[in-house]
């Protein structure tokens, strides 16, 4: 069995692998950045004083934030929030759309079939959920019926998404899906018309593949991933080596 034989089934996707806040008390005064107040993400205990900007928050902040946020509709129907899981010093990122019902039950991205059919893509170029590899979504909480998150929706999040990547300093973003790619780059266009190209996430270098939920509906585009996971390592390769030359 060839080396691409055993990536494939590994995969398990043979044989089509080869065709190819707001402060809680209304009258405060405090003047506070975006964000302070956008966020209803503080507990309730907490004072004006205390309250922290998600832009400076640590991960255990956060994820009390997220916890408790109501900044937009997404919180009525969820059962908890789910920031991300893996590597909190990782180098790669993983950027989906939201929670499914089985992460919204779980509390953890990425669970269910579509988790699955990721964990084979990363096992294939080598990496394996919480080594080196933290996964994370736009949005926080699950969209009712799986729906797309609305733009209001992941707009409200984003902040949690930013300070995720700031905190991480991931050295490659892999945005998994449209929405995840238009809300990091901030802009609209075809998934299409953004694969193959390495992007800019404020410095941080950015490669676009398709969701996995969407590869289990369409196995013919099942090679273009690939070549979008082998894209990744090749820029991810290039990267190491311009870091060892600077050394
Ligand atoms: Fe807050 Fe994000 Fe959940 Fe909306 S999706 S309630 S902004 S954590």
């Amino acid at each position: 069995m060839t080396r691409r034989e055993r990536i494939l089934t590994e995969l398990g996707l043979t044989p089509l692998w080869l065709h190819r806040r707001r402060l809680d008390d209304p009258g405060a005064t405090l003047e506070s950045p975006p964000h302070a107040t956008s966020h209803a993400a503080l507990p309730q205990h907490r004072t004006a004083h205390e309250v922290r900007t998600v832009e400076v928050m640590d991960w255990a902040e956060m994820r009390e934030a997220a916890a408790t946020c109501t900044s937009c509709v997404l919180h009525e129907k969820r059962k908890q929030a789910v920031l991300g899981v893996g590597d909190e010093k990782a180098d790669w990122l993983f950027v989906g759309e939201g929670p499914g019902a089985e992460e919204d039950m779980r509390g953890e991205p990425f669970v269910g079939q579509a988790g699955k059919l990721l964990d084979n893509m990363l096992s294939a170029i080598g990496l394996k959920r919480g080594n080196n590899v933290y996964i994370a979504n736009v949005v926080k909480c699950r969209p009712p019926g799986n729906r797309n998150p609305a733009p209001e929706e992941t707009l409200a999040c984003q902040p949690f998404l930013d300070r995720q990547i700031a905190l991480l300093q991931p050295r490659l973003v892999v945005a998994l899906g449209k929405v995840a790619a238009n809300t990091l780059l901030a802009r609209g266009g075809t998934l299409g018309s953004m694969r193959k190209t390495v992007h800019d996430y404020r410095g941080i270098p950015l490669i676009v593949t398709y969701h996995p939920a969407y590869l289990l509906r369409t196995l013919t585009d099942k090679a273009k991933a690939w070549e979008d996971l082998c894209f990744a390592v090749e820029t991810m390769s290039g990267l190491s080596s311009a870091a060892r030359n600077v050394d």
